[in-house]
């Protein structure tokens, strides 16, 4: 609710004070119990700082987290030791989450110790059965990570964060380090799990394609702030905001001799700190008014929870 991120850069001196980045500026969503909700945007647009806010890794500047009806931000160190277990999360790079001088059952039994969880047995038979969903097998429990294709590193990896049953599971590009080939196992992978959990995800990615496939709502943002907000078929067949329909646009047609004649998102989003007056993204945006330049779309909800910001949706006009 109401989140925010800000940090400070460069020093003061004579140059003035020091300047802010305001890489989350008052954002606000809620997850569902059983559902996967997907953020997106380009690099940069203050998704994986969202991420950071709710696993407190990065503490927000102002606002608040809460699972059920408890405040993250409040929490101590001891109670956020016992959170952690509800909430997991998936990073990008494998190689950087798994030990790699532990073998491979292993690394899914060290969470069960680690949150005193079973006895040695009873740990080894749920990290196994946890290895066997993801797809890997008694063969693999002796390997160590470099013996595993980055595909498999990311299963276990996945494994570590499912077995310790979490209220929710925060992904965050898991699968953008992985080859192309690989991706979409994986992500079939989590289609699977999810199926078969009911895992409530937050589902962090620069690729639309694999959102539209995966989510059940989809956030899009843009520097800082949620812009649009749907339903996954919704937000892909009726997108309302420019930018949305811009990053629609440039989704890749797999089609030979499909129609090209796509609104491409020009020039790259100006810097956070610097933020255009008005809109955000007027400096970008083919259909901005003069409004625009002066005034910063709320985020409304423009049509049946089909949340956004933008000046346009709101006049019925866009
Ligand atoms: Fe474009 Fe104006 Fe809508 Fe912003 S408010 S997205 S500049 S039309
Ligand atoms: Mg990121």
């Amino acid at each position: 609710e109401n989140l925010v991120r800000h940090f400070a850069v460069g020093r003061a001196g004579l140059l003035g004070p020091r300047l802010t980045v305001k890489a989350v500026d008052d954002v606000s969503f809620s997850i569902r119990k059983g559902e996967v909700l997907g953020i997106v945007g380009e690099s940069g647009c203050g998704k994986s700082s969202v991420a950071k806010a709710i696993l407190n890794i990065h503490s927000p500047s102002a606002g608040r987290v809460r699972l059920r009806g408890t405040d993250l931000t409040t929490l101590s160190a001891a109670a956020w030791r016992e959170m952690r277990r509800k909430i997991q999360y998936v990073f990008q790079d494998p190689l950087n989450s798994l030990d790699p001088r532990i073998r491979i059952l292993e690394q899914v039994i060290e969470p069960l110790t680690i949150h005193r969880i079973g006895d040695r047995r009873a740990r080894a038979e749920k990290a196994s059965g946890m290895l066997a969903a993801v797809g890997l097998g008694p063969a693999h429990h002796r390997k160590f990570p470099h013996e595993l294709s980055g595909g498999q590193q990311q299963r276990v990896v996945l494994a570590r964060a499912l077995v310790l049953e979490p209220e929710i599971v925060i992904c965050d590009e898991p699968i953008s380090a992985l080859d192309v080939s690989i991706q979409a196992q994986v992500v079939q992978l989590l289609q699977k799990l999810r199926a078969e959990l009911g895992l409530t995800i937050l589902f962090i990615s620069h690729d639309l394609s694999i959102v539209r496939f995966l989510c059940d709502r989809v956030a899009v943002m843009y520097l800082g702030r949620i812009v649009e907000f749907a339903a996954t078929g919704e937000l892909f067949d009726r997108p309302r905001h420019p930018y949305t329909e811009a990053l629609i646009a440039a989704i890749p047609i797999p089609v030979p001799g499909a129609r090209t004649d796509r609104t491409l998102l020009e020039g790259e989003p100006p810097s956070p700190i610097h933020l255009p007056t008005g809109c955000r993204f007027n400096p970008r945006c083919r259909r901005a008014i003069a409004l625009c330049r002066q005034t910063e779309p709320a985020l409304l909800d423009a049509a049946d929870a089909h949340f956004t910001a933008c000046h346009l949706a709101h006049e019925g006009t866009g």
